[in-house]
């Protein structure tokens, strides 16, 4: 399913994110598209918040990954290029059935991608305007309503 939602502040797009983290499980894999600003670190705030981590997030930018509490893996891959730039970054290392995986621009390394991947993208609408598309199964179908 294709799901569609406008937020009008960061803290809007904070609480959608928080009630998608509320449903989301362990083996779940959430891939953004979405150029620089568009909200994905924010987002990914909100996730922390829904699955009960708290506000932990913060830029993986410098880090390529942040591993909050072994339950949400976060990885930056703008300057991942090839493969071997990959497993650096211990993408394969994480037990990826075992925790939610939320990947900032994962275009770069969509052949890497588990088979159930969602795709979000975020999309600058206006100065604090986004659309915020989600291809995802039913699970989200009461949100934004
Ligand atoms: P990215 O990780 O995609 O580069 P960030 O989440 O780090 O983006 O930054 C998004 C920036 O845009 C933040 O400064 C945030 O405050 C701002 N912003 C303004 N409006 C929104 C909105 N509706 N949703 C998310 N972020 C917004
Ligand atoms: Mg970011």
């Amino acid at each position: 399913m294709t799901y569609v939602w406008n937020t009008h502040s960061p803290e809007e797009t904070i609480a959608l994110a928080k009630r998608i983290g509320e449903k989301l499980k362990a083996g779940d894999c959430i891939a953004y598209r979405g150029d620089l600003g568009a909200g994905k670190t924010t987002f990914t705030r909100g996730i922390a918040l829904g699955m009960g981590l708290g506000d932990c997030v913060t830029s993986p930018t410098f880090a390529l990954v942040h591993d909050y509490g072994e339950k949400l893996i976060h990885f930056d891959m703008y300057r991942i290029m090839d493969e071997n730039e990959l497993e650096t970054t211990g993408f394969y290392d994480y037990p990826q059935a075992e925790c939610v995986f939320a990947i900032e621009w994962s275009e770069n390394i969509d052949a890497a991608l588990p088979a159930n991947t969602m795709h979000l993208n975020l999309e600058r609408t206006g100065d604090e305007d986004r659309r915020i598309t989600l291809e995802g199964d039913e699970r989200f179908a009461d949100i934004g309503t």
